[in-house]
């Protein structure tokens, strides 16, 4: 409703605002692909965002509102928004978020990251035993 519509707004400022400093991988992290990367973070924006807006009561419904206060999440956020991520190409991205759902909660950050390394140890071919057993395990 209008609040998801709000919300789309805020995030894509601040989107718009963080990605000229990504720094994006040259390949997917689980399977090495150079084509479709995208950036993964492992705390969505949207739920790093609207908590932090709602614990300080800033109001981020308007542009303004946003604007007003996006350099400083930016800044209170780096490692959320710049180190907790991961390049992934666009299938193994849709992949996790088809696991984890389109906003990932917060609780979910440990299996994310256990998740991504599985893919990767399997793709790669290594380390992983027990194969039978993962699905089980991880969904
Ligand atoms: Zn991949
Ligand atoms: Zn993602």
């Amino acid at each position: 409703m209008a609040k998801n519509t709000n919300n789309r707004i805020a995030v894509k400022w601040v989107r718009d605002k963080a990605k000229a400093a990504y720094v994006k991988q040259g390949c997917c992290y689980i399977c090495s692909s150079t084509s479709d990367l995208e950036l993964h973070h492992l705390h969505s924006i949207t739920n790093l965002l609207y908590s932090w807006a709602d614990s300080l009561g800033y109001d981020i419904s308007t542009d303004e509102g946003i604007l007003a206060v996006r350099d400083e999440f930016i800044s209170e956020h780096y490692s959320e928004l710049y180190e907790l991520v991961y390049t992934l190409c666009n299938r193994h991205h849709v992949m996790l978020h088809s696991v984890y759902g389109k906003i990932p909660s917060v609780s979910s950050v440990p299996k994310q990251k256990q998740w991504i390394e599985t893919q990767r140890a399997k793709v790669t071919g290594g380390v992983v035993t027990g194969r039978s057993g993962l699905f089980t395990q991880f969904t």
